[in-house]
């Protein structure tokens, strides 16, 4: 069954948050396109901070200096222009890196430079900027407690470790790439501990949010549920139609 927005709204704004792997951006894309939203997916900032540090040779524990990187960077996600399996062009300062912030040293140091302040602080505030015009589905770890705190609706999509891995480990098949799948069950648990017990914004559904586990839930049957819940927010309040 596929469930449809009962009209296009215009102006609203949606959290997804979740661990690493949890679908967010696949359901996130496929959900945006639904509701005629853009959808941006906050990790690919993070993620380009960590590889614009490690490209400078900056030790990802030094927190000034991963700051002074975090806000210097200029970062812009375009429609792909290469069909290699992207959903998106990621440049930073121009340069194409939409496979680089998915490598194994990126994915390393990625939730170390998330940790610190200023990095968010950077980050928070240029989201915030982009969703202020609206119609906008942004994924996360942190939107609908701290970015987008107003946010019409919040999910938070979570499926276990095992789970997640697997689907990470298709993924990455899909590409030619085989990993280890004992390495990246450890590898998405160690950054589930670091985004989760971090001081500044930690991984955590917000009060209000919906929570999906998506163990045994196909795509589909996730954007359902949350075209579902879209509906319930178009029926209590008024949206204007496109
Ligand atoms: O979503 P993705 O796995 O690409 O995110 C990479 C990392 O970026 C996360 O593990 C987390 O450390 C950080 N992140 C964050 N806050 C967000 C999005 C991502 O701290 N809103």
């Amino acid at each position: 069954m596929t469930v449809y927005p009962l009209f296009i709204p215009t102006g609203l704004i949606i959290a997804v948050d979740g661990p690493a792997a949890s679908g967010k951006t696949t359901v996130g894309l496929r959900f945006a396109k639904l509701i005629r939203a853009i959808c941006l997916d906050t990790g690919i900032m993070y993620r380009a901070v960590a590889l614009a540090a490690l490209n400078s040779k900056i030790d990802p524990l030094d927190e000034p200096a991963v700051v002074e990187v975090a806000e210097r960077i200029n970062i812009q996600v375009k429609p792909a222009s290469v069909k290699d399996g992207r959903s998106y062009d990621v440049l930073i300062d121009g340069a194409d890196v939409t496979w680089e912030i998915r490598s194994d040293g990126v994915n390393r140091s990625v939730s170390e430079v998330s940790v610190y302040k200023g990095v968010r602080r950077a980050m928070t505030l240029r989201q915030q900027d982009i969703a202020r015009a609206g119609n906008i589905v942004m994924l996360g770890r942190d939107i609908g407690t701290v970015v987008l705190p107003d946010a019409d609706l919040k999910f938070y999509l979570n499926a276990s470790a095992e789970v997640r891995a697997q689907r990470r480990y298709e993924e990455e098949k899909k590409r030619g790439v085989i990993l280890d799948l004992s390495e990246v069950i450890a590898s998405i648990k160690h950054r589930d501990v670091l985004d989760s017990s971090r001081k500044h914004a930690p991984l955590k559904p917000a009060e209000d949010a919906i929570t999906i586990n998506t163990d045994t839930l196909s795509i589909e049957q996730v954007v359902d549920r949350m075209i579902v819940e879209v509906n319930t927010v178009l029926r209590k309040h008024s949206f204007t139609c496109d």
